[in-house]
């Protein structure tokens, strides 16, 4: 029996036994390559369909399985054919079963008869489906052949036809002069590189001029973005003018001894005004520089 563990004996040397089945003096396929010298596998085989055993005639259903000898006995094409040669569980009789790759079936060569079950379309007024021979083929159906070629044909003069000359079409119109069609792209491609590098100059210097930080991502300039951000300076500065006057006033008010002049209050609210106005840069700072900040630059 071949190991089926990795112990290793204390007498096991590697350099003399390659392998611990060599060691034992096994196969690794055990006891079925018994008779490996022959040719002879032994693999487990159950019957593809039911049989009469030649022997004792007994009957023996599909999928019974036997200890079978397994042997190549041929070639079709490159396929190899098979022998499964079996011993009756009833008897002492062997049969054999061989593959037939040409029909991809099982034959019974010797020892036994096939009980045939198989449905036979010829037998039933239809032509046989396993039939390799062109000329033992039936005679084609006329009119389903010519039903076949008006289809076909109509199928190509409206769909197959319009088609490939559309693709025909694309294709010219495509790979007509591809040197122009490169001229051009590139033609755009170095204008437009230009444009771009000119706005990324003014933007860096937009930002440089006002301290701001350089990741910062601005909009291109336009007329209604000009118009929208003015608007909303004007808007921030009447806010303010009416909050900050109001404030300074509650101060100078609540103030202790009231000993503080008009003219104190005054330069405090002026102080406050400019210390907010110059915190909030985002709304803008003046309508001819302006541009308004939407993101971080990526
Ligand atoms: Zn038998």
């Amino acid at each position: 029996m071949q190991g089926f563990n990795k112990y290793y004996p204390p007498d096991y040397d590697p350099a003399k036994h390659s392998s611990l089945n060599s060691y034992r003096g096994k196969h690794a396929l055990g006891d079925r390559a018994r008779k490996l010298n022959q040719g002879i596998l032994i693999v487990r085989f159950e019957l593809p369909y039911n049989i009469w055993c030649g022997g004792c005639n007994a009957h023996i259903g599909m999928g019974v399985r036997y200890n079978a000898e397994k042997r190549k006995v041929g070639s079709y094409y490159t396929t190899p054919i098979f022998a499964f040669r079996c011993k009756c569980h009833l008897c002492d009789h062997w049969f054999e079963i061989q593959t037939d790759p040409k029909n991809t079936r099982y034959v019974v060569t010797e020892g036994a008869r096939q009980k045939n079950e198989d449905w036979d379309p010829a037998e039933n007024g239809g032509f046989a489906v396993h039939e390799n021979d062109p000329s033992k083929a039936g005679p084609a159906d006329p009119l389903a052949a010519l039903e076949k070629t008006q289809t076909a044909e109509t199928h190509t003069k409206t769909v197959v036809a319009p088609r490939l000359e559309q693709l025909q079409a694309h294709a010219d119109r495509i790979r007509a002069d591809p040197y122009a069609h490169s001229q051009r792209v590139r033609k755009h491609f170095r204008a437009e590189k230009k444009v771009e590098a000119e706005r990324r100059r003014q933007d860096d210097a937009f930002l440089a001029r006002y301290g701001l930080a350089e990741d910062l991502k601005l909009e291109p300039d336009s007329e209604a973005l000009r118009a929208a951000a003015s608007k909303e300076l004007q808007t921030e500065r009447d806010r303010r003018r009416d909050e900050v006057p109001s404030l300074a006033t509650i101060r100078t008010r609540t103030s202790s001894a009231g000993s503080s002049s008009s003219a104190a209050a005054n330069l405090k609210a002026t102080l406050l005004r400019n210390s907010l106005g110059k915190s909030r840069i985002s709304a803008g700072l003046s309508s001819s520089s302006t541009k308004p900040l939407v993101g971080r630059r990526s």
